[in-house]
């Protein structure tokens, strides 16, 4: 499953959120999508994903256009992970099998069959959460509920994966879990993911090729080697970091100083309040 994302643009009326994107994602890859706030990485998700449309480009999966394609016929190529649950969802008393089973949608006829039951009862497991099984999803935790959303679009069986901040809302051993058991889906079965990350460490141990957006374009993309760089980190985020490299052979990043002189002025606002 080869993904071509082909001179995407997008505007929110006169906020021009993303400008001429191009990359490429073969079968088994990660890829990471980091950048500012604001710098259009939920967009892009969305874009590539359909739920936005946007007014210049395309997206091709084996050579043919997404936009075609009916939602059903889509649901089993792409499974989206937004990064907060909104609508029905988050409001009725659903319990977390029912939301899983959502996922099964693309699949369902007329009844559900034993396969989609199956199916949902493995990927509980997958994802350590059985034991949420009958438990109501809008009276979980925000990150037992990022689980649920996660176990939702793999019960798609998608062959690509957009996940929006997959791990914002868990916990330190819950986020490498994570990673792990995607990371684990892409090398052994042949997953393709996209995924828009906040934290650069993590982007840079778990990917094979990161997309630094800032302002709706791409401004560095490769290797997480040639990407997390001294230079792109303070071009793009303003930051100061040391980057060295990890035992695990991947850069990572130790921040430094995230205020320059003039903007350090900014405090002394409070000390005269
Ligand atoms: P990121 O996910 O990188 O934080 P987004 O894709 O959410 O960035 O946003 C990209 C730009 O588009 C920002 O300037 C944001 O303010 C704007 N934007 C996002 N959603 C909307 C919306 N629904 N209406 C108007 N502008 C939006
Ligand atoms: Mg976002």
């Amino acid at each position: 499953m080869r993904l071509v994302i082909n001179d995407i643009s997008f505007n929110y009326k006169s906020i021009a959120a993303l400008k001429n994107v191009c990359f490429e994602l073969e079968k088994g890859e990660i890829l990471s999508l980091v950048g500012p706030n604001g710098s259009g990485k939920s967009t892009l998700l969305k874009c590539i994903d359909g739920i936005l449309k946007p007014y210049v480009g395309a997206v091709f999966v084996d050579g043919k256009k997404t936009f075609s394609m009916d939602s059903k016929e889509l649901a089993k190529i792409m499974g989206y992970v937004p990064q907060n649950v909104s609508g029905a969802t988050k409001v009725f008393p659903f319990t977390v099998f029912d939301v899983v089973l959502a996922g099964r949608k693309p699949y369902i006829g007329w009844s559900i069959t034993e396969k989609d039951i199956d199916t949902v009862v493995s990927i509980l497991k997958f994802m350590g959460i059985e034991d949420l099984a009958t438990r109501y999803f809008n009276e979980l935790s925000g990150g037992e509920q990022q689980k649920v959303i996660i176990a939702r679009a793999l019960a798609q069986l998608p062959k690509i994966l957009l996940m929006d901040e997959p791990t914002s809302n868990l916990d330190i051993k819950h986020q490498l879990e994570i990673l792990y058991l995607i990371h684990y889906l892409c090398k052994r079965m042949g997953l393709s993911v996209i995924m828009a990350m906040h934290d650069l460490n993590l982007a840079s141990r778990f990917s094979d090729k990161i997309i630094m957006l800032k302002n709706g374009g791409i401004f560095a993309a490769g290797p997480p080697e040639e990407v997390i760089s001294m230079e792109n980190i303070m071009d793009v985020y303003g930051v100061k970091a040391y980057v060295s490299k990890a035992s695990f052979g991947k850069p990572q990043i130790t921040p430094i100083e995230p205020l320059n002189s003039w903007e350090v002025q900014r405090i002394w606002i409070y000390e005269k309040v």
